[in-house]
């Protein structure tokens, strides 16, 4: 292995531009406090939690069950607590600049699995197809169920640093009448490049990636400048997904799943699909968990937001999973600029990661 340079550079996200990281290697720097581990439940059942098995009755009632008959796999039920609901109807409110959107929504949690301390690596592939399965079927549901929502997110706090509050594993579905910023930022620049290049970008970055090398040379001496190894940045590949170090990732151990293909809506996907997709994020979480002992992350399905103008984005739009664990607290500095501070650089994190020897 070469052995690390020190880098300090701000690196700019290909996809939205506005969106930089500070990528600060140097040990002596400590921009920012680490996150401690917390050790992880692994316990199969707990007779106080509600997402356990025998213990039903302690939720709302199951919205769907997989599978729908005898002992369920996952089961999907309204959240206790919704930070959007369907109960009100108060018409908009406006007072001059301060803006209401009624916070019309459903909130939905999937419990991932019937083992309460059962982590995504050691879930089999068929079990982690079931459930993307049974997260698409839902956001097809929910779409079809109300025109007035835009967006569909997908997401899941895994370990208490990442906003877990129930221990026993498991994923939320919020549907919301407005598109999320960061998806909209994504969109909106997508399409731009799409206007401009007649690509995908992320058809673009994903090319990128398995472009083995790329040399840069000075333009008026023809003298190498940089040479860049851009296979460094690919961490699994299956026959229909790649899973990838983003260049400018937010989080030293971020990593992105995108198929590789081009498609911008997470409900056109397929079983065929899940099943593969389900082998690359297994094998991308087994080791993340080697390299972090324990990871606590979040991860997040982003796909083309539905209602007007969908279709407009439909080709420079790409669906993709970002998986972000959290190993180091966010400083003043970041939550005050927006800068995010990457203490590792993402070609080692890569390295490091692709190491890894799996079964
Ligand atoms: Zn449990
Ligand atoms: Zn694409
Ligand atoms: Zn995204």
């Amino acid at each position: 292995m070469e052995t690390e340079k020190t880098v300090r550079e701000i690196r700019i996200n290909p996809i939205v531009p506005s969106e930089s990281v500070l990528v600060a290697t140097a040990r002596n720097m400590r921009p920012k406090k680490a996150e401690a581990p917390a050790p992880r439940d692994t316990r199969r059942h707990v007779d106080t939690c509600p997402f356990c098995v025998g213990n039903e009755s302690m939720t709302p009632p199951a919205i769907a069950t997989y599978p729908a008959q005898g002992l369920w796999e996952i089961r999907i039920v309204e959240n206790l607590y919704p930070v959007l609901g369907d109960d009100r109807e108060n018409p908009n409110l406006n007072l001059g600049l301060q803006q209401t959107i009624d916070g019309y929504g459903r909130h939905e949690v999937v419990i991932d699995h019937n083992a309460h301390g059962a982590a995504v690596h050691e879930m089999t592939e068929s079990h982690l197809a079931l459930l993307f399965g049974a997260y698409r079927a839902r956001m097809e549901q929910l779409y079809r169920s109300n025109r007035r929502l835009r967006y569909v997110l997908v997401f899941k706090n895994f370990g208490p640093a990442a906003g877990a509050s129930i221990a026993h594993t498991h994923s939320q579905i919020i549907g919301m009448p407005v598109v999320p910023d960061n998806v909209q930022m994504e969109v909106v620049n997508s399409r731009a490049y799409f206007v401009k290049n007649h690509r995908c970008i992320f058809c673009s970055l994903i090319d990128e990636a398995l472009t083995f090398e790329a040399t840069l040379y000075d333009r008026e001496s023809g003298q190498i400048r940089r040479k860049i190894d851009v296979g460094q940045f690919v961490i699994e590949r299956g026959k229909k997904f790649i899973a990838i170090k983003p260049f400018a990732s937010r989080y030293e151990w971020e990593v992105h799943i995108l198929p590789l293909g081009h498609q911008a809506d997470f409900l056109d996907s397929s079983a065929e699909d899940h099943a593969d997709f389900a082998q690359v994020l297994r094998r991308t979480m087994a080791r993340l968990d080697a390299v972090l002992g324990g990871a606590q992350y979040n991860y997040f399905l982003h796909s083309v937001p539905h209602g007007e103008d969908a279709a407009g984005n439909a080709a420079s739009f790409h669906w993709h999973l970002e998986i972000c664990p959290r190993t180091t607290i966010p400083s003043g500095f970041e939550l005050g600029s927006g800068l995010f501070i990457n203490t590792i650089s993402p070609e080692i994190a890569a390295q490091t990661l692709r190491a890894v020897a799996l079964d």
